[in-house]
């Protein structure tokens, strides 16, 4: 079982719609939505959620009234400004759950133990069959953070659905930048493919990208969707990439068919026969024979 990891410098590099085609080629892989955050696979994949759970990514104080004697010790302690003081509320003492870092300072020197301190639901993560295979995705909690390790939960999962199944893919939709997120979705994982487009904010992105990448010692492939909007700076960002051993999978031409398949629904390799859909079916080829090359060298 191999885990590819799509990733992106940036939002709108079209790092989704191509996700939703490589699954559609990969025939019956696991996918994992690790774009947590801003998760949009599922408009595509149509999941149909088989399991559903809560997740817990930290903790959350809450103060019981009833015990709370109104000392004002918590809201003297709180170094976040949690612990809102109201006197014409009795007690006058609450905790603000979006400010709340989940330290536990409070619980722990509140003389009446008045302030219980428990996991918070952050979010849920499901397991779901879409019309290509399990799928394994998450929604965060409205201003939630903890998104590092709900990719993290995410992954797990799909890594043991691939194997209990027998299954020989886990493709990952990865969040975009290069935050916490993307460490998660990244750390350990067999192959990264790295979405560009051929701008300057895109190249500059795929430079902090490809640090990321480097640092971890991931072997990587770039594709350079809607290349040909801009030839010249393809052609720079092949270059630099390659350098840095990057391996070349593919460039995917722009062609509106892309938009109308996701207005459809649809991948694009199911929705079309144009050239951009061979854009993708030969990328997927590149993959498939270089990661296959690799396992056979092994
Ligand atoms: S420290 Fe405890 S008793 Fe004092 S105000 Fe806060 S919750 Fe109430
Ligand atoms: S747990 Fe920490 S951050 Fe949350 S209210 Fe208590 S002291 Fe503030």
């Amino acid at each position: 079982m191999k885990e590819i990891t799509v990733i992106s410098g940036k939002g709108g590099t079209g790092k989704t719609s191509l996700v939703a085609s490589l699954v559609s080629l990969a025939h019956k892989p696991v996918v994992a939505d690790c774009d947590v955050d801003a998760a949009d696979l599922h408009l595509v994949l149509d999941p149909k959620v088989k399991k559903a759970h809560d997740f817990s990514g930290g903790k959350s104080a809450e103060i019981e009234p009833d015990k709370c004697s109104g000392c004002g010790k918590c809201f003297e302690l709180c170094r976040f400004g949690a612990v809102i003081k109201d006197e014409s509320n009795r007690p006058a003492y609450s905790i603000d759950h979006i400010s709340c870092e989940g330290c536990g300072v409070c619980s722990y020197f509140c003389p009446e133990k008045a302030i219980v301190f428990e996991p918070s639901v952050n979010g849920q993560w499901y397991i779901s069959d879409t019309r290509y295979g399990p799928m394994v995705h998450a929604k965060l909690g409205i201003a939630e953070e903890n998104s590092g390790k709900l990719v993290a939960l995410v992954r797990d999962q799909a890594k043991s659905i691939a194997e209990s199944e027998g299954l020989s893919y886990v493709i990952i939709d990865g969040p975009p930048g290069i935050g916490c997120p993307v460490i998660a979705s990244v750390s350990g994982t067999d192959y990264v493919l790295i979405v560009t487009e051929p701008t300057l904010s895109g190249a500059h992105d795929l430079e902090r990208v490809m640090e990321l990448i480097n640092y971890f010692k991931i072997p990587a492939f770039l594709c350079i969707n809607k290349y040909d909007i801009n030839p010249a700076i393809s052609e720079v960002i092949e270059k630099k990439a390659r350098a840095a051993g990057v391996k070349f999978a593919g460039r995917i031409r722009y062609d509106r068919a892309v938009t109308e398949a996701q207005i459809k629904k649809l991948p694009v390799v199911e929705f079309t026969d144009a050239p951009v859909a061979s854009d993708l079916k030969n990328m997927w080829n590149t993959l498939v024979e270089e990661i296959n090359s690799v396992t056979k060298g092994s």
